[in-house]
């Protein structure tokens, strides 16, 4: 049942299923086989949900290939890709995701600091829009590599959101900046926290389900 099991210098026991399906146990050093079977046995119902849960997913969305004609997320809808031989490197987008064929490795780079690049021109004006309009602490903008977080915000007024946000609709990204914002003032997710959300995005209790039940959508790669 269990594909990895990865000892490290921790002192407890967790369980993890990754992208492919695969249940990773990450264990103490010197932890005996015996224990770690016994949690193993303990958690049977929680893997498997949790498997069947990535399973299902990624039937519904089979890993990129970076192929011609294979459809990419922006802001929602989605684009083909398309490759000339006559284009740039870098990518474009002008109906279809246009760029010069190349090796998947190399596409999917090119698709990601495409992403990061309008991920920093697209937040930066918001984020500036919102703390100004409600008055907020915030200091800087970083665009991160995160896989299975949608945004984060530190004490010193920092947040933090993926460059895979631009992906999503943009009510959805309107909806995580607020949370995001909302933490500069409330770094909890208190009934206060969330009437700070409410105030910059009434909508924000249907979108943040709506981003919890499509959020895989966007994670491909
Ligand atoms: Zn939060």
């Amino acid at each position: 049942m269990v594909d990895k099991i990865i000892r490290s210098k921790r002192k407890t026991l967790s369980l993890h299923i990754d992208d492919s399906g695969g249940v990773i146990v990450r264990a103490p050093l010197l932890m005996p086989q015996l224990l770690i079977d016994r949690f193993v046995n303990r958690n049977t119902i929680w893997i498997k949900k949790h498997k069947n849960k990535v399973l299902r997913r990624l039937e519904e969305i089979p890993p990129r290939k970076f192929i011609s004609g294979e459809k990419f997320y922006f802001l929602g809808e989605e684009y083909e890709l398309e490759f000339r031989d006559n284009s740039n490197k870098s990518i474009v987008l002008e109906g279809n995701f246009i760029t010069r064929p190349a090796t998947a490795e190399e596409i999917k780079r090119r698709f990601r600091k495409w992403y990061r690049d309008e991920a920093r021109f697209y937040l930066t004006e918001r984020l500036n829009i919102c703390a100004e309009h409600y008055k907020l602490p915030y200091k800087e903008l970083k665009i991160t590599s995160a896989a299975h977080r949608w945004g984060s915000c530190t004490s010193k007024g920092c947040v933090n959101f993926p460059w895979r946000i631009m992906m999503c609709p943009e009510n959805i990204i309107a909806y995580v900046i607020a949370h995001e914002m909302a933490h500069l003032l409330q770094l909890n997710h208190s009934p206060r926290f969330w009437r700070e959300v409410e105030k910059m995005c009434p909508s924000c209790q249907e979108d943040r389900k709506w981003l919890h039940a499509n959020e895989h959508k966007f994670t491909g790669f």
